[in-house]
C-alpha cells in the first residue's frame, strides 16, 4: 500500500487554470486522483495537462459565496463524491494602508476568505456524511507575517489560518482533515508586479535560503501529502513551502 496513492479519489481545485492551482491539480492527478477544476476563466492549458485523467470543469465566479453550494452539488452529481477540496483561488490588491480602498478590501476578503469558508462548508457537509475527506487551504506567508501594502490580503490569509484550525477542531473526529499550505514567493501572475520591481525582486531573492523563487510544481508534494492517507493524523496545520523564508 502506497499511503500517498490517490487512485479513485475525487479532488476539486479552485483557480486551477494557472499558477499554484494548476501545479496542485497536476500533482494530484499524477498521484492518481480524478480532478474537478473550478474557476472563472477557461482551463484549456490545465485540461491539456490532464489528458487521460477523469476530469470535469466547472465555471464559477468565487468573488461571492453564491455559487459555492451549487459547485459541490455539481461535483457529487458528475463525479459521485468529493474526497479532496483545494481552496486555491485568490486575488491580491496592493496599496499603502493609508490609501486602501473599501472596494479592494471587500473584493479580497470575499474571494480569499468568505468563498473559501462557504465552499469548505458545502464540501464539509458531504465529507462528514461519507465519513472522510481532506480540505487543503492555500494560505500565505502573510498568515504568519504582516507584509506591506496588502492589508486586506494579510487579513484574509491570517483568517484562512484561523479557519483552518477551527474547521480542523470541528471536523477531525468526523474523518475530515483540514490543513493549509503556505506558499513562499512563487512565480505566478500574483507576484508578477514584485518580480518586475528590480529592488523588491532582489530583496526577496536575497532572503530566501533556497536562493530562488518557487515554482507552482514545488507545491505538489505538500498537496499530495495533505490530500492522502499519509496525513490522516495531521489536523489544523499551516505548512510553509517557502524555500526556508520563515526559518530565516
Ligand atoms: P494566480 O496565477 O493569479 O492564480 C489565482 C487563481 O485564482 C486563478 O486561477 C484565478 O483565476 C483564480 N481566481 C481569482 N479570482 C477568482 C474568482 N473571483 N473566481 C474564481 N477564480 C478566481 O496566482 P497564484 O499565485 O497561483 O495564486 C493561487 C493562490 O496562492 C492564491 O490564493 C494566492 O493568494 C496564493 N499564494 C500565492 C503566492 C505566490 O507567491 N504566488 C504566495 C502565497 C499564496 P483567473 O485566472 O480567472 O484570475
Amino acid at each position: 500500500m502506497n499511503p500517498f496513492d490517490l487512485t479513485g479519489r475525487v479532488a476539486v481545485v479552485t483557480g486551477a487554470n494557472t499558477g499554484i492551482g494548476q501545479g496542485i491539480a497536476a500533482a494530484l492527478a499524477a498521484a492518481g486522483a480524478d480532478i474537478v477544476t473550478v474557476g472563472r476563466s477557461p482551463t484549456d492549458a490545465t485540461q491539456a495537462m490532464l489528458q487521460g485523467v477523469r476530469h470535469h470543469d466547472i465555471r464559477a465566479d468565487l468573488s461571492s459565496a453564491t455559487p459555492t453550494a451549487g459547485i459541490i452539488d455539481e461535483v457529487v452529481a458528475k463525479m459521485g463524491r468529493i474526497d479532496i477540496l483545494v481552496n486555491n483561488a485568490g486575488i491580491i490588491r496592493r496599496a499603502d494602508a493609508v490609501d486602501y480602498a473599501e472596494a479592494d478590501w471587500d473584493a479580497v476578503i470575499d474571494t480569499n476568505l468568505k468563498s473559501l469558508f462557504f465552499l469548505s462548508q458545502a464540501a464539509g457537509r458531504a465529507m462528514i456524511a461519507q465519513g472522510s475527506g481532506k480540505i487543503i487551504n492555500v494560505a500565505s506567508l502573510l498568515s504568519f507575517q504582516g507584509g506591506i501594502r496588502v492589508p486586506a490580503y494579510t487579513a484574509a490569509k491570517s483568517g484562512v489560518a484561523g479557519l483552518t484550525r477551527l474547521l480542523a477542531c470541528e471536523w477531525a473526529s468526523k474523518g475530515v482533515n483540514v490543513n493549509a499550505i503556505a506558499p513562499g514567493y512563487i512565480e505566478t501572475n500574483n507576484t508578477a508586479a514584485l518580480r518586475e520591481d528590480a529592488k523588491r525582486n532582489a530583496d526577496i531573492l536575497g532572503r530566501i535560503p533556497a536562493g530562488r523563487w518557487g515554482q507552482p510544481s514545488d507545491m505538489g508534494g505538500a498537496a499530495v501529502f495533505l490530500a492522502s492517507s499519509a496525513s490522516d493524523y495531521v489536523n489544523g496545520v499551516v505548512l510553509p513551502v517557502d524555500g526556508g523564508w520563515l526559518a530565516r
